[in-house]
C-alpha cells in the first residue's frame, strides 16, 4: 500500500509514514520538526537578548553607572558587564537569565564591573599573558626541583 505525500509530491509506501493522521511522510515530518526547533531556538535566543537588553539600564545602575571604569567611555553600545575576577574563556556573562544576573550583581558588590569593549579586550589579553607567565614559572620551578633531586 502506498500513500501520496503532498509535501514532497511522492508516492511512498505506508511504512514511510508515521501512524495516525499524517499528511506527509516520515522524511518530511522530521524535516518539519527540525525546522520548527531551529526557528524556535533562534526565537528563544532573540528573546533572551531582548530581555537582557531591557535589563541593561538596571545592570548599569547597580554597577554605578553606564561608564567604563577603566577609561570612562560611556557609549552604552560598546559597554559590557565584566566579571572582575574572570579568567579568559570563563568570563562570559550568562545572558540566559537576566533576573538572576541582576540579583547576583546586587548581592555581590565588586563581583562585576562595567568595561568598554576595548578595555575588556585589553584585560583579557593581560590576563591571558599573566596565566601564560604563571605556567612558565611553574614549569621552571618543577625543573629546578627535579635537578635538586
Ligand atoms: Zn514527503
Ligand atoms: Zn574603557
Amino acid at each position: 500500500m502506498t500513500r501520496y505525500c503532498k509535501k514532497c509530491n511522492k508516492e511512498k509506501n505506508t511504512s514511510e509514514y508515521y501512524s495516525g493522521e499524517n499528511h506527509c511522510c516520515k522524511a518530511c515530518s522530521s524535516k518539519r520538526t527540525k525546522e520548527y526547533y531551529k526557528k524556535n531556538s533562534l526565537e528563544r535566543k532573540k528573546r533572551r537578548i531582548e530581555i537582557y537588553d531591557s535589563y541593561r539600564d538596571e545592570f548599569f545602575r547597580e554597577l554605578g553607572g553606564a561608564k567604563c571604569i577603566s577609561c570612562g567611555f560611556s557609549d552604552q553600545r560598546a559597554l559590557q558587564i565584566d566579571h572582575v575576577n574572570g579568567f579568559p574563556g570563563k568570563s562570559r556573562i550568562d545572558r540566559s537569565n537576566s533576573l538572576k544576573l541582576l540579583q547576583d550583581i546586587h548581592d555581590n558588590p565588586g563581583k562585576y564591573q562595567v568595561l568598554c569593549a576595548n578595555c575588556n579586550w585589553i584585560k583579557k589579553h593581560e590576563n591571558d599573558e599573566n596565566i601564560r607567565g604563571l605556567n612558565q614559572l611553574n614549569t621552571k620551578t618543577v625543573h629546578k626541583v627535579k635537578n635538586v633531586l
